[in-house]
């Protein structure tokens, strides 16, 4: 009888391991970066032709190969780097596993040119499908240069497989993308079709971070770096208000090598919790040190995943060290201030408050409204709504309605909030009597009380914006819009282009409360204006929110609706230098902490400021 069981032939067995551990153009071009990087590279460059399906070539300035290894490289498991058994339980370089030239070679054409310096000649060595085509000595620079051309010309199906040019062409900039900020003490060349992507010079990691990102994002990184006996957290992290709208800027290293972990990723996405609102992840990049003996990296031929001794304990290490590094710097700035600030007078105009006062639970409560006359809010429950939102105790005195410390827990109805509907004089003086909290306005610009756990201070423009976003979301999701319908209504004459994006853009800014009618010849009619519009000011703001609307599309890409609800809340909002008096600030409060994210403005401003009264005593000398 015959054996049915036969050894596959090297070839077919080469092109099966190949599958596994060159996936697509990305997974070549991410083996060939790490080869050079081990053979200590000091500039690496990466060129592709259509998104590497027709060329890869990576060039290196490491220590190249001899004329005998330059062969022996493209053998299954042959490897530099590794000899024993042993060797595998603790790995210091990126490649060990012997398989990357084998598996590329099975599955394209392949030419290696490599020379070590201390040998006047190079090598070039010319492989098809695993097949040597050509070995000769040859003139070349010290390093090493290997093309790959029609990767996975043999293997159609795998050829098929690949996905659109974009697509590719984006998961191999990623992975070169990776390997630049593990490796900021190198000089990156990144080129794609003649055309040249990254040119980085040696840089420390926040230049390179820098050139990468641009000034404006480096500048809203924090750095981090903690250190126990037995892990080293070190890197930067983004701003919640830098938040993405995709994990894809998220950059994760152990020992330098990219690695993908759905438990860390976790952790620093943790950390964050409150300060993102849904849908929302940081920016990260952060490389975490740790003696390769506790990891195990040969979990898979891509060698991106990782297995730790104790995955949970640096899974609090991060989320610890994120968090401390976030607490440091975002609620508890450090902050200089003028002294004397104005209070404000019963004059203050109350535009937006006359309009908020349609929409808001409150609203329904109040008595008809005169200009100089505000009602009196319960200040102690406005406030002790902030602490809860700051995350302190909540203050309980005898008698008094406990407020439960989940923030999803709705807030009490509505006639809780309210103690008295008589009208009041001049708002500070009343309320710091009565409720012993004063509350200022500072250079007609920043709002500034007393919290129980120190002094709080909030910028009233953003604060606004970021009430009048949430609230345009909401438009947009479910509840109707409210609109003021104007008794003159107003022509408005636009630009060409304002006029088609202003057509364009008609239903969702229905849904924010304009009722607008296209005329012909560029212009608008305005007949009605959302509630949060002061009256008088509409063709402006409608100017305003296209011009915002623009601008973003060209410097992110956010989805229209985000865009038109970032827009209309940046221009509809009060302004710095706009004097409110006591209600209004209270009112604006309220609805502030009653957010999703009190805390950063929609286009990642702080709102608010905190310094806690252990500050003040640091500050003071009083410790
Ligand atoms: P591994 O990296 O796991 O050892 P590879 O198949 O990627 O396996 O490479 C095989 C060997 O070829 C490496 O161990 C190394 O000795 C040599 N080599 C590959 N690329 C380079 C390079 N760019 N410079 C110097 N040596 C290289
Ligand atoms: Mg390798």
């Amino acid at each position: 009888m015959t054996s049915k069981i036969h050894i596959l032939e090297a070839e077919i067995a080469n092109k099966i391991a190949a599958g596994e551990v060159v996936q697509r153009p990305a997974s070549a071009v991410k083996e060939l970066v790490e080869n050079a990087l081990d053979a200590g590279a000091k500039k690496i460059s990466v060129i592709v032709k259509d998104a590497g399906k027709t060329l890869i070539q990576v060039v290196d300035d490491g220590e190249g190969m001899s004329p005998d290894d330059a062969l022996l490289a493209f053998q299954r498991h042959a490897t530099s780097k590794i000899s024993a058994a042993q060797d595998l339980e603790a790995i210091s370089t990126l490649g060990f596993r012997g398989e990357a030239l084998a598996s590329i070679a099975a599955v394209s054409q392949v030419e290696l040119r490599t020379r070590q310096a201390a040998n006047d000649l190079g090598t070039l060595i010319r492989i098809e499908g695993n097949e040597l085509k050509e070995q000769a000595p040859i003139a070349a620079e010290p390093g090493t240069n290997i093309t790959i051309k029609n990767l996975f010309y043999n293997t159609p199906g795998r050829r098929n497989f690949l996905k659109t040019r974009t697509t590719e062409l984006k998961n191999i900039s990623d992975v070169v993308t990776r390997m630049a900020i593990a490796y900021p003490e190198l000089g990156w060349l990144y080129v794609s079709d003649d055309e040249q992507l990254l040119d980085l010079k040696p840089k420390n990691a926040e230049g390179r971070l820098a050139d990468l990102f641009g000034e404006r994002h480096f500048r809203s990184l924090l750095k981090l770096r903690d250190v126990s006996d037995y892990i080293t957290l070190e890197g930067f992290i983004g701003k919640p208000d830098f938040a993405r709208k995709s994990r894809s800027e998220q950059y994760l290293f152990i020992n330098r090598r990219p690695i993908v972990s759905r438990a860390l990723n976790h952790a620093v996405f943790q950390a964050y919790e409150h300060l993102m609102v849904k849908g929302a992840f940081p920016f990260y990049a952060l490389n975490l040190t740790i003696d390769p003996k506790h990891i195990d990296v040969n979990v898979h031929p891509s060698k991106q995943e990782v297995k730790f001794e104790n995955e949970s304990a640096i899974y609090r290490f991060m989320l610890t060290a994120v968090r401390k590094t976030l607490g440091e710097h975002d609620l508890v700035p450090s902050v200089t201030f003028s002294p004397g600030g104005d209070a404000t007078g019963p004059d203050a105009h109350l535009r937006f408050l006359q309009n908020e006062r349609m929409q808001t639970n409150l609203g329904d409560l109040l008595p008809p409204m005169q200009p100089a006359s505000a009602p009196e809010i319960d200040l102690g429950r406005v406030f002790r709504n902030v602490e809860r939102r700051i995350g302190d105790d909540v203050l309980q005195k005898d008698g008094e309605a406990t407020f439960p410390t989940d923030l999803n827990t709705p807030r009490p109805p509505a006639p809780e909030r309210i103690m008295q509907h008589k009208p009041i004089g001049s708002g500070t003086e009343q309320l710091s009597v009565q409720d012993g909290k004063p509350i200022w306005q500072v250079q007609n610009k920043y709002i500034l009380s007393q919290i129980r756990t120190g002094l709080l201070i909030v910028d009233q423009h953003v604060a606004h914006e970021r009430i009048l976003y949430e609230k345009a979301l909401a438009n947009f999701e479910n509840s109707l819009p409210t609109t003021q319908q104007l008794l003159f209504p107003q022509t408005v004459q636009l630009s060409a282009s304002d006029y088609s994006l202003a057509k364009e853009l008609m239903p969702h800014l229905e849904r924010l409360g304009f009722d607008l009618k296209p005329f012909g010849k560029n212009t608008v009619v305005i007949e009605g204006i959302p509630a949060d519009v002061r009256a008088g000011s509409e063709a402006r703001i409608l100017q305003d929110v296209l011009d915002e609307y623009r601008n973003n599309e060209h410097a992110q890409h956010i989805d229209a609706r985000d865009n038109i609800a970032k827009s209309f809340a940046c221009k509809a909002a009060i302004k710095a230098g706009d004097k409110l008096n006591t209600t209004e600030m209270l009112i604006l409060i309220d609805q502030l902490f009653a957010t999703q994210m009190p805390y950063v403005c929609p286009h990642g401003r702080p709102i608010v400021v905190k310094i806690s009264v252990d500050e003040l005593d640091r500050r003071f000398g009083r410790t």
